[in-house]
């Protein structure tokens, strides 16, 4: 018999759990840890900043769903990765003992690299769904006395569509309330561009946005360093390519909300081998790290270099479709190591994105996601408005069903050529 123990009950993770059971033979166990019960759609957490969405809508509680899926669920989180002992410490003082573990634990926010960053400070985030309920009630006190607005995200972050689909999104609001004209607003960004997306861009984007930005008055600063926010006000620095400060500002604002640098949870993070220096884990072709061979990684913990320098840190954003390539690709590997085969697959790391405008937006294509690339395709309209919404609904009920790819999502996969597996065994 295996144990096979996933951490990370998110995106990746839950994705993951359901993609292992067909993997597994009769005597196996597969566990999955964590922090709590209850899934929430990430991609969501801008509309419910907004006040487009309840927190409730966009929730799941995996409890009952897991036990059908016959998947041992525990829920006190894991507290550290032990790779010698091949053993996971729960956080209530139990461990879990593993033959083969993924690590999915998603991303650690670095608000404290900054002074006056995030939830605790003066900005608002959407990362977590609790922080965009937040958001939505420190917006809807904005909106009873409008003031300016900055929306973006600070050096070292690598998720840049959610800033730029906020920007856009408070934008429509504001417009739907007819207070815009009492809003000044500006995007901040560590990116070289407008639309670089810490990708060096997916078709056109650079251009997508730059427009879409200036049709909707948003002025933007890039090769931003952000030095401190303050409650009413954020000191940001602008780079030059040779690293010298061109120019400094203090820009006032009456609401922000600015994405954080991600690092790795620190039930994984400073573990020589497993994690690179931000506590992200190490994987080879197969998802797999190289030092300890029965630990594999999916989602945004997996550690990807950026694209090429900047004159400010900037780093690459782990996409969902990508996300599913990377889980698809271990569920196979770990398939083929219980049946005593070599592990084989590799992940495409294609990149599939809806960023929503409220009322229209843009879609892109990057396969793979890091260029060169086969192919490079954005394009912008208003049928991703309402896609994105689709995509939303369909996701969901994924999740509630317990499946990961439906046999018609798998058809139409096939049929537009996006694949999320290079080679098979
Ligand atoms: C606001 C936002 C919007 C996004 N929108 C899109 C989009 O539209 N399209 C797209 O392709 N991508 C999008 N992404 C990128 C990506 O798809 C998401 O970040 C996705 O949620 C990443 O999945 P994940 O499983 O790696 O991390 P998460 O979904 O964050 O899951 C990580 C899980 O691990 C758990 N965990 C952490 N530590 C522990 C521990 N010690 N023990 C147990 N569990 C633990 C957490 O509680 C969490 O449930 C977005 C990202 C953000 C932040």
């Amino acid at each position: 018999m295996a144990e096979i123990v996933v951490i990370g009950a998110g995106l990746s993770g839950t994705l993951m759990a359901y993609e292992l059971v067909p993997q597994l033979r009769k005597e196996d166990r597969l566990t999955l840890v964590g922090e709590s019960s209850v899934f929430h759609f990430v991609p969501s957490n801008p509309w419910v900043a907004i006040g487009w969405r309840k927190k409730p809508e966009i929730e799941i509680d995996l409890t009952k769903v897991m036990k059908r899926k016959n998947i041992r669920f525990i829920t006190a989180g894991a507290k550290r990765v032990h790779p010698d002992e091949n053993r996971v410490e729960i956080e209530d003082g139990s461990s879990i003992a593993y033959d083969y573990l993924v690590i999915a634990t998603g991303p650690d926010l670095a608000f404290d690299e900054i002074a006056g960053l995030g939830p605790n400070g003066h900005t608002q985030s959407v990362c977590h769904v609790e922080h965009a309920a937040e958001a939505h009630d420190a917006f809807e006190r904005f909106c009873a006395a409008p003031g300016p607005i900055i929306v973006g995200a600070v050096q070292g972050a690598s998720c840049f569509g959610p800033a730029y689909e906020f920007a856009f999104i408070l934008d429509t609001e504001l417009r739907k309330r007819s207070i815009r004209d009492q809003v000044p607003m500006t995007f901040v960004t560590p990116e070289p561009y407008i639309g670089h997306l810490g990708l060096d861009g997916v078709g056109d984007t650079k251009t997508l946005l730059e427009s879409e930005l200036r049709d909707r008055h948003i002025k933007w600063i890039t090769n931003a360093r952000v030095k401190s926010i303050e409650p009413d006000a954020m000191e940001v620095e602008e780079v030059a390519e040779d690293g010298t400060v061109r120019k400094s500002e203090r820009i006032p604002f009456n609401y922000a909300m600015m994405l954080p640098a991600f690092r790795g949870v620190p039930a994984v993070h400073g573990i020589e081998k497993l994690t690179n220096p931000r506590g992200f884990i190490a994987v080879d072709k197969y998802q797999r790290n190289p030092a300890y061979q029965n630990i594999f990684a999916v989602g945004v913990c997996v550690a990807i270099p950026p694209v090429g320098p900047s004159a400010v840190p900037v780093g690459v954003p782990k996409t969902g479709f990508m996300i599913e390539s990377m889980v698809t690709a271990t569920a196979q590997n770990i398939g083929a190591l219980l049946a005593g085969k070599k592990v084989a697959w590799q992940p495409t790391w294609n990149a599939i994105c809806l960023a929503d405008f409220g009322d229209s937006g843009v879609a892109f294509v990057a396969q793979p996601q890091i260029p060169p690339r086969n192919v490079n395709w954005s394009s912008k309209g208003s049928w991703v408005h309402l896609a994105k919404i689709a995509f939303e609904k369909y996701f969901l009920r994924k999740i509630r069903r317990g499946e990961s790819e439906p046999f018609y999502e798998r058809f139409l996969m096939e049929k537009l050529n996006i694949k999320k597996i290079k080679e098979s065994a």
